[in-house]
Formats: C-alpha cells, sequence, structure tokens
C-alpha cells in the first residue's frame, strides 16, 4: 500500500465513494520538485463514481509549501489547493492516486512565488534585503 492507494470495495454497494485521507508532509515530500517543501499535512478528498462497468473520480488535494520567493530568495509560504481527476478500471479493488497527486501538485506549483505580493527583493548593488532595512545604495 502507498499512502495515496484507496480501498474501493465499498463500491460493490455504493455507486457514489467519499474518500478522505490526511498525510504527514513527509510522506510526500518525495514528490516534490525544486526547492518546495511541503509544510503542513495535506489533505486528500476523493470522491469516486460508479458507472457502467468501471469508476470515476474527483477530487482535491490540500496543504502548506514553503517556496523561494523569486524576489528576495527569502522563504515563500502558502496554502495552494489542486483538483484530482481520473478514472478508475473496471473491478479494481484499490484506487493508487499517486501519480495523480504529483502531477497535480507539480501543476499547482507557482512559476514566480512571492514571499509577499509588494516584496521589495534584494538590492542589486549591495545584496541587501530591502523588506528588512534600507541600505541607502542609489539604484
Ligand atoms: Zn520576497
Ligand atoms: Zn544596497
Amino acid at each position: 500500500m502507498t499512502p495515496l492507494q484507496f480501498d474501493l470495495s465499498g463500491l460493490a454497494e455504493e455507486a457514489v465513494l467519499a474518500l478522505e485521507r490526511r498525510l504527514e508532509p513527509a510522506e510526500l515530500q518525495h514528490m516534490m520538485a525544486g526547492s518546495a517543501v511541503l509544510t503542513g499535512p495535506l489533505e486528500v478528498q476523493l470522491s469516486v463514481a460508479r458507472h457502467g462497468s468501471g469508476a470515476s473520480y474527483s477530487g482535491t488535494v490540500a496543504g502548506e509549501w514553503e517556496l523561494t520567493c523569486v524576489r528576495c530568495l527569502g522563504p515563500a509560504r502558502q496554502r495552494f489547493r489542486a483538483t484530482l481527476e481520473g478514472d478508475v478500471p473496471a473491478g479494481a479493488p484499490t484506487l493508487d492516486a499517486t501519480e495523480e497527486v504529483r502531477q497535480a501538485l507539480h501543476l499547482a506549483l507557482p512559476g514566480h512565488a512571492r514571499c509577499r505580493a509588494d516584496c521589495k527583493g534584494l538590492c542589486p548593488k549591495c545584496g541587501a534585503n530591502r523588506n528588512e532595512k534600507l541600505c541607502g545604495c542609489a539604484v
């Protein structure tokens, strides 16, 4: 069992199955790209619906991560929520959403994270973090 494998035996009786899992950041950190660090628990919610011979699911993965601010290179902590969607092969006893969650996390990663909307960045001359002090350079 992976941390994102769900038991689908309930689909034998129910047409729609609501699944929920809360994961510790360490369990999914290996999925993260670049310098992104998961800093809070991840909430995965799935709704699996049986139709015909197979089933499909939709849901969300939400949590918090720390990225690198593109302006000051400091930590940029953000909450995120990404949607999940996929098909379940007919008769599958379990659903492993690992790959789907990995892709959703990568798509949700912002290309240009900022620690705050008005981050002043680093001084191009002396390198001081201008959010913290006025270095006085004429730039
Ligand atoms: Zn910043
Ligand atoms: Zn400066």
